[in-house]
């Protein structure tokens, strides 16, 4: 049995008086005690880390957390610490360190542009300066009797020009270093919102990101009238391939998955990492016998792949996967889809794996 997170919801006050923040520090309280119990219960180690993911699960909060604890303990009866750690960087550490990576190129970014924008208002006063000296000398020059005041006013003039010409040669060394400075905190800047939305490991699109562009194509489908097809996949007993060969070889699995199935798509398609080694395809404008189509393809793929160690030549064996089809029903949304394509992957699954299940064609 998953352990439920409903008792925590209905913690509430012994009278019905409590203070808002009173109210908050017993339920943050209630959260902590119950994160605590989970820790116990399944042997996770005494971290920080640990008791964030516990107090998230035991909020319900973030419900894609709730769902992939209850998920893996449901199937597993256990969270090993491997999985806690995935689940950890997937909730956590990966955004929130990428967010204060933004924040802080941001904060550089807008610093070169306010130093930029003192530059050439000290150019400007400068300028001023300079424009208020030649005034002067001007004045001097019709005043001057002899050739001694003249020269003197035309020597200031000349110092004048030289200062001149110097402060605008350095003003725009130092304009060309902020440009080539705020031209690269911009790329990075711009890497960094990527990252936001790519999974590190097998550098396809994250969860993150399926999400939301699903939405977006759907909306395209329903508007537009046209078929979309979702695909869920799971590599079979992966488990088993982390056990004999170490993670190691099971991330450069994941890779050559996700680059396999990157290999197979093209234009709008999008595939995406969906959690520990399910990926999905969204395929718009594509209907069910296409995709199953585009699926047998792979499978065939990986069937003759001879994967080998990347150390010696070691066989890893054979790699395979299951995968679920469903394609999208009038004015579906996104939540259904993904329940249904991943009801025909557990279907997949329990027929034997290494096979494809999918609604029936239109
Ligand atoms: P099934 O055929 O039913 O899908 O069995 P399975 O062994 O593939 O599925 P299970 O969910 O039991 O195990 C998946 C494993 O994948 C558990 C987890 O430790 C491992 N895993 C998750 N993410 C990663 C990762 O990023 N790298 C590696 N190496 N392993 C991972
Ligand atoms: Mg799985
Ligand atoms: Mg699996």
């Amino acid at each position: 049995m998953p352990p439920s997170t409903d008792a925590v919801r209905q913690v509430s006050p012994k009278n019905g008086k409590a203070a808002p923040a009173d109210l908050a520090s017993e339920r943050a309280h209630a959260l902590a005690t119950k994160a605590l119990r989970y820790a116990e219960a399944y042997g996770t180690p005494p971290e920080p880390k640990a008791f964030e993911v516990w107090y998230a699960f035991a909020a319900g909060e973030p419900e894609d957390l709730r769902r992939e604890i209850s998920t893996i303990i449901e199937k597993n009866g256990a969270l090993d610490n491997y999985e806690l750690n995935q689940i950890h960087t997937e909730f956590f550490s990966g955004s929130e360190q990428e967010r204060r990576h933004q924040e802080m190129l941001g904060y550089h970014l807008d610093r070169e542009m306010e130093k930029a924008a003192q530059r050439v208002h000290k150019h400007l006063v400068t300028n001023e300066h300079y424009s208020g000296s030649l005034k002067k000398t001007a004045t001097s020059l019709s005043a001057a009797s002899t050739p001694e005041q003249v020269r003197e006013t035309v020597e200031v003039l000349l110092m004048e020009n030289a200062r001149m010409r110097a402060e605008s040669a350095k003003l725009n060394r130092d304009l060309e270093q902020t440009r080539v400075q705020v031209r690269k905190l911009r790329s990075s800047l711009e890497k960094a919102r990527e990252n936001e939305f790519r999974d590190p490991l097998t550098n396809v699109s994250n969860r993150r990101h399926f999400e939301r562009a699903l939405n977006k194509l759907i909306g395209e489908a329903h508007a537009g009238h046209t078929p979309l097809c979702l695909v869920m996949a799971d590599i079979d007993h992966f488990k088993r391939i982390n056990d004999t060969f170490g993670h190691q070889v099971g991330d450069d699995v994941l890779r050559y998955f996700a680059a396999l199935l990157m290999k197979n798509v093209k234009g709008q398609d999008l595939v995406a990492r969906y959690g520990g080694e399910e990926f999905c395809i969204v395929l718009p404008q594509t209907t069910i016998g296409n995709a199953q189509h585009l699926i047998r393809q792979i499978m065939g793929q990986l069937d003759t792949a001879n994967l080998v160690m990347t150390n010696g030549k070691d066989p890893i064996g054979k790699v395979t996967s299951s995968f679920g089809i469903a394609t999208l029903g009038a004015g579906e949304e996104s939540v259904q889809l993904i329940r249904r394509a991943d009801a025909r992957l557990y279907q997949a699954k329990h027929a034997g794996r290494n096979r494809v299940m999918c609604d029936p064609a239109a």
